[in-house]
């Protein structure tokens, strides 16, 4: 039995995230999406938020499931019983970073291995930073993000600007 983490932010899921999951669920027999509480960057979704759209945009799979994390992931993923790490790569400019976080995750836990899936050429591009820029112009970003998302991303920024104009 292969119990997979994958780690992230996922500030908000986006079709890239969506598509390692559903390839990794294809490979491994259980994947952990988890999702990191104390990162270092302000999200701008709860972490409840970003937990119930994952959990609304993966329900049809049925050997993924949503949980949260804070500190080291090696230690969650101890605790959880994995010993793979998911992680997508996007371009060479993933590869360096990624390439460092594996090694440091592999000396922390020997046990522990990562499995790198290589974006699907339609979803190279895209990140949730370039999502929630696209959404905050108003602009359509339905081949980026399901509706749900979509509807989450838009509800968020329509009270972000009236509360701006109080
Ligand atoms: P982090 O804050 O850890 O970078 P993200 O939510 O941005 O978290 O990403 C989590 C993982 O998903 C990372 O391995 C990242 O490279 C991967 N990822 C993000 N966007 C895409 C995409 N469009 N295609 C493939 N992998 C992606």
């Amino acid at each position: 039995m292969i119990k997979a983490v994958y780690p992230g932010s996922f500030d908000p899921v986006t079709y890239g995230h969506l598509d390692i999951i559903e390839r990794a669920a294809r490979v491994v027999d259980q994947v952990i999406v988890a999702v990191l509480v104390n990162s270092s960057k302000k999200p701008l979704f709860t972490i409840d938020e970003r937990v119930r759209m994952l959990q609304e945009t993966t329900k049809k799979i049925a050997n993924v499931t949503v949980e949260t994390f804070q500190g080291l992931t090696v230690d969650f993923a101890r605790k959880a019983g994995a010993k793979v790490m998911i992680r997508g790569l996007r371009a060479v400019s993933d590869f360096e970073s990624e390439m460092q976080i594996a090694q440091t995750n592999h000396s922390l836990n020997p046990d522990i291995d990562t499995m790198f899936f290589t974006t699907s050429l339609e979803y190279a591009f895209l990140s949730s930073t370039i999502v929630r820029e696209v959404a905050f112009y108003g602009s359509d970003i339905s081949g980026m993000v399901p509706d749900y998302v979509s509807g989450m991303l838009h509800a968020k920024y329509k009270n972000e600007k009236e509360i701006d104009l109080k």
